[in-house]
């Protein structure tokens, strides 16, 4: 069967290496974007002019109609989806107090909503053929807690809530649901802290340095793989060790 994946957050960091490294194993690739049309359609001429198969499509994940539009999209151009990786997130520092209910709602929107809009929008083909494949982006802070992070952290942990769960309805369907949780990656999203805040972090990370779009895009493409053909419900951590 053909292999066709959609990453979400495709178009920087974490999500375009999943999206490098998914395409260079032969699957087809749906590169989803949200602001940053420029990065998606970049990613997708090199992938292109690699051999591979390719589109940049947009959505804001947080918004069911325009998911289902992409889907729909990713269906048509490349096949049903086979694989999903649900990546795209946003992130920020605040005190708890001065959380307000947009940015609450905000982050919800994306970091989970947007898991569940994908999620549900490949779901039936999927169950139709009894075969698919789910891998969500939670965090080391899904997972513990996390000063100035409160509302990140909660929908990292329910991320992995929903992970768990929808692995144990799925099974019998033949679709696996699995968790890569990141340490500190070196991406925009982590950018906002300063270099003096990301040296001290690499320094106490045990394997003495921040993580990578490629250490993360291995461990989704691990539980993506038949290798990890009995692999369901898991949270695979990679932090080079800085949570105990
Ligand atoms: P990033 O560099 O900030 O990139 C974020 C990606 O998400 C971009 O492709 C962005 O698209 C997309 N995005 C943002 N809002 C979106 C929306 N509403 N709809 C669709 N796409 C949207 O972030 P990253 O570091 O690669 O993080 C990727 C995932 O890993 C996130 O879920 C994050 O929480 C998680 N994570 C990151 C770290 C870390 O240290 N970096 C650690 C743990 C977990 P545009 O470019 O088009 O705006």
């Amino acid at each position: 069967m053909k292999r066709v994946a959609l990453v979400t957050g495709a178009s920087r960091g974490i999500g375009r290496a999943v999206a490098v490294r998914l395409a260079r194993a032969g699957c087809a690739v749906g590169v989803n974007y949200y602001e940053r049309k420029d990065k998606a359609d970049e990613l997708v001429a090199l992938l292109r002019g690699e051999g591979c198969e390719a589109i940049a499509v947009q959505a804001d994940v947080s918004v069911r109609a325009e998911v289902d539009a992409m889907v729909r999209r990713v269906e048509r151009e490349l096949g049903p989806v086979t694989l999903l990786v649900s990546n795209a997130g946003v992130a920020g520092q605040a005190l708890f107090q001065d959380v307000t209910d947009e940015l609450w709602d905000r982050y919800f929107g994306v970091n989970l909503n947007g898991a569940r809009n994908a999620i549900q929008a490949v779901l039936p083909h999927m169950i139709h053929e009894k075969s698919g494949c789910i891998v969500t982006v939670s965090s080391i802070w899904g997972q513990h807690g996390a000063s100035c992070e409160v509302t990140y952290s909660c929908t990292k942990h329910a991320l992995i809530g929903l992970t768990k769960s929808l692995a144990m309805e799925l099974a019998p369907s033949g679709i696996r649901v699995n968790c890569v949780a990141p340490g500190v990656i070196d991406t925009d999203m982590v950018q906002v802290l300063g270099q003096e805040t990301l040296r001290s972090l690499a320094a106490q990370t045990p394997l003495g340095r921040l993580g990578t779009p490629e250490d993360i895009a291995a461990a989704v493409a691990f539980l993506a793989s038949d290798e990890a053909g009995f692999i369901t419900g898991q949270v695979l951590t990679a932090d080079g060790g800085f949570l105990p």
